[in-house]
């Protein structure tokens, strides 16, 4: 293994950050978390530090506010930054694009600001394949246009150009932007895991709490696609495979200097039938679904070309849909109703 060093983690307590950390921990390094809570709970991390040993330490904390932020970084060792936190519902953008732009872009502006002042140039920044908007072809590799359709994307594009433009202001950056397709799953102890405020946006997190029966079925948006079942097709990642590309880019960022976008997908797509049809069989009976309208906005297929990501980080996703959904529903059932409140 690497060096062990100190990596803040923005957003930390949330669903990608609180696996990650587990990762990072059981790899030897130190973690410290900031993080509101606005869309977390410090359960999350009380449970991280159950699953892993290390020096894990946690400050609530507005990324916008840089002074409180100094705070923490100052006599902190701090080497890197995972920049997770960030606000991701695609509906509540389009509704909310000023909220948006200040906490996704304000926030990293906010960061910048303190990482200059302790002169920390190491950053991993949490991206989407949204970036792609409609993608000319798949797999989509990272040559790809960029082109969000909405405003959480656009946040996620603008941050980019902004972290191209820091990179370019100094040869001793080194900004690894990981573009995630669609993260999935739990830790496969079920003791960590996705827990959506009110109604889930996304297909898995809705699948899992209809088999748990907070919600009576699902629906599938549209089945007249161009795909072979006519369902739209998506790439699915394991969550663990998402904090271990996390750690890849973590211990390799020294040999990675300027800015580089690189995707973490499987290389695959799978369909939502397909989903549907992997989460009946690990909950171990059909799951009630119906066919329903399009949603605005789908695309039929994206699924990534993750070779930069095997050849730059060394890394490849390992684990399959049957994995991810038999974790998933460790998660849910164990964790009904997430994580307790308070
Ligand atoms: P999450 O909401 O679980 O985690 C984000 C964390 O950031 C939360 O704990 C939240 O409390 C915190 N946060 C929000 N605003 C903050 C602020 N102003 N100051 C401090 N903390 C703040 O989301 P996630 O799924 O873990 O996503 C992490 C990152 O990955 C986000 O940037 C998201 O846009 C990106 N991403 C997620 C997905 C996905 O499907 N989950 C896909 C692509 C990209
Ligand atoms: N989806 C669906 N029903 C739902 C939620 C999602 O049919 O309740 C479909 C959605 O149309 C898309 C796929 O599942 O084809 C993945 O959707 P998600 O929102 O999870 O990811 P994204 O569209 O952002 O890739």
């Amino acid at each position: 293994m690497s060096r062990p060093s100190t990596v803040l983690l923005t957003g930390g307590a949330g669903y990608i950050g609180s696996h990650t950390a587990v990762v990072l921990l059981e790899a030897g390094h130190r973690v410290v978390v900031v993080d509101d809570l606005s869309n977390s709970s410090e359960e999350s991390l009380r449970r991280v530090r159950r699953l892993a040993d290390g020096d894990l330490s946690f400050h609530r904390v507005d990324l916008r506010d840089v002074e409180a932020l100094d705070a923490v970084v100052t006599g902190a060792g701090i080497d890197s930054v995972i920049h997770f936190a960030g606000l991701k519902a695609v509906g509540e953008s389009v509704d909310q694009p000023v909220r948006y732009w200040d906490v996704n872009v304000g926030g990293t502006i906010a960061l910048l600001e303190v990482l200059e002042r302790h002169g920390i140039r190491k950053l991993v920044f949490s991206s989407s394949a949204t970036v792609y908007g409609e993608p000319e072809r798949v797999p989509i590799d990272e040559s790809a246009a960029v082109g969000a359709t909405n405003p959480y994307g656009r946040t996620k594009q603008a941050i980019e150009m902004l972290l191209g433009d820091v990179a370019g202001s100094s040869p001793e950056w080194h900004v690894v932007l990981l573009r995630y397709f669609n993260p999935v799953g739990a830790h496969p102890s079920g003791d960590i895991g996705e827990d959506p405020n009110g109604i889930p946006n996304n297909l898995m997190p809705f699948v899992m709490q209809v088999a748990v029966g907070r919600r009576d079925e699902l629906t599938i948006f549209g089945d007249d696609y161009p795909t072979p079942d006519g369902t739209c097709i998506r790439d699915y990642i394991h969550v663990m495979d998402l904090a271990a590309g996390h750690l890849a880019a973590i211990e390799r960022i020294d040999s990675l200097p300027g800015c580089r976008a690189v995707n973490l997908g499987t290389g695959s797509g799978s369909s939502v039938l397909q989903v549907v049809a992997a989460a009946s069989e690990a909950v171990g009976r059909p799951l009630p679904h119906r066919i329903g309208p399009r949603r605005a906005g789908d695309v039929p297929a994206s699924f990534a070309d993750p070779a930069l990501a095997a050849e730059l980080l060394g890394w490849r996703a390992e684990r399959t849909l049957p994995e991810m959904c038999a974790d998933a529903w460790r998660w849910q059932s164990q964790n009904p109703e997430g994580y307790p409140a308070g």
